[in-house]
C-alpha cells in the first residue's frame, strides 16, 4: 500500500476515533442531566413487596404500589398479599402497623348532585364498558363511573351504590378482600387502615380551575389543608391533597378547612356519600 493511502485510512480513523468519544461523552453529560430523579425508597420498598404484581392494592403491580406509599398515596399496609408490613414501615420511618385491619375506601365524593356528565351513557351497567367508551359519561375523568361494578363484586354484600350514584363502603362488613379495588376501572378505590377516619374525596390532578369545571367538591389543591395540618399529614403532590395515615390522628382540622369540602372525616360521612 502507499504511503499516501496509508495516510488516509490513518486519518480516518482518527476522525472516527475523536468524533466517537465526543458522541460518547455528549451522551454521558445528556444522560445525566435529563437523568429523572428517582426516590430510593420505591426500590427499597418494591424489593420488600411479594413481587405478585396482582394489582391487588389497586395499583398496576408492586412498582407502582411502592411507588404510591413513597408518594403518601397509598398506607404502608397497602398491599394485602404481604402478612408483616413492619420492614416497609421502616423505610417509611414511620410506626409498624402490622396488625392494623384494612377496609376499602372509594375516593370521589363527586356523585350525580356534583359532578355533571358529558353525555347519556345507555350501554351495559358496567363501570369498564363505560369507561372504554369515550373514556366514560362524566364530566371527570378521575371519578367514580357510577355503575356499580365495585358493588356487584363484594361477596361480603359491604358495598351499596347511594341515591347519588356513588358507592357507599359498609365498614364494618368489609373484609378488606380487595375485589372491589380490583373491579374499578378508575382505581379510585383503596384498602386503607379502618381507624384511620380522614380521606380525601377525589382523585383529579387537574389544575384548580380545570377541577371546578367538572366537580363541585374536587381538590383545587389550594393546600389548606396543608397548612393547617397540624402534623403534616396532608400533603399536596400532583395538584391533589393526600393523607399519611400513618400521621393523620383524625383530628379533622382539615375536613373544617377545605373550602371545597373535598375531605371526609367520620363525622361528615353523610355528606360525602350523599
Ligand atoms: S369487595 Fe372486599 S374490600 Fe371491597 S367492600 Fe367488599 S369486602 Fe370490602
Ligand atoms: S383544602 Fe381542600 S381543596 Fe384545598 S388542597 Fe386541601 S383538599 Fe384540596
Amino acid at each position: 500500500m502507499e504511503a499516501g493511502s496509508m495516510s488516509i485510512i490513518l486519518h480516518g480513523v482518527a476522525v472516527l476515533l475523536v468524533l466517537g468519544a465526543a458522541f460518547g461523552l455528549g451522551l454521558a453529560i445528556a444522560s445525566r442531566k435529563l437523568a429523572v430523579e428517582s426516590d430510593p425508597r420505591i426500590d427499597e420498598i418494591e424489593a420488600l413487596l411479594p413481587g405478585a404484581n396482582c394489582g391487588g392494592c389497586g395499583y398496576p403491580g408492586c412498582r407502582g404500589m411502592a411507588e404510591a406509599i413513597v408518594a403518601g398515596a397509598a398506607p404502608v399496609t397497602g398491599c394485602p398479599v404481604l402478612k408483616d408490613h413492619s420492614p416497609i414501615a421502616a423505610v417509611m420511618g414511620v410506626e409498624s402497623t402490622a396488625t392494623e385491619r384494612l377496609i376499602a375506601r372509594v375516593r370521589c365524593g363527586g356523585g350525580r348532585k356534583e359532578a355533571p356528565q358529558r353525555f347519556i351513557y345507555f350501554g351495559v351497567e358496567d363501570c369498564a364498558a363505560a369507561q372504554s367508551l369515550g373514556g366514560g359519561a362524566k364530566a371527570c375523568t378521575y371519578g367514580c363511573l357510577g355503575l356499580g361494578s365495585c358493588v356487584k363484586v363484594c361477596p361480603f354484600g359491604a358495598m351499596k351504590m347511594s341515591d347519588n350514584a356513588l358507592p357507599v363502603v359498609d365498614e364494618e362488613k368489609c373484609t378488606g378482600c380487595g375485589l372491589c379495588v380490583k373491579a374499578c376501572p378508575r382505581q379510585i378505590i383503596t384498602l386503607w387502615p379502618y381507624d384511620k377516619k380522614v380521606t380525601v374525596l377525589c382523585m383529579n390532578k387537574d389544575k384548580g380551575a380545570e377541577v371546578r369545571a367538572v366537580c363541585k367538591v374536587g381538590c383545587i389543591a389550594c393546600r389548606l389543608c396543608t397548612k393547617n395540618c397540624p402534623t403534616g399529614a396532608i400533603p399536596v403532590e400532583d395538584n391533589l391533597a393526600r393523607i399519611t395515615p400513618e400521621l393523620c390522628t383524625n383530628c379533622e382540622i382539615c375536613v373544617e378547612k377545605c373550602p371545597m369540602k373535598t375531605i371526609k372525616g367520620a363525622k361528615k360521612q353523610e355528606r360525602a356519600v350523599g
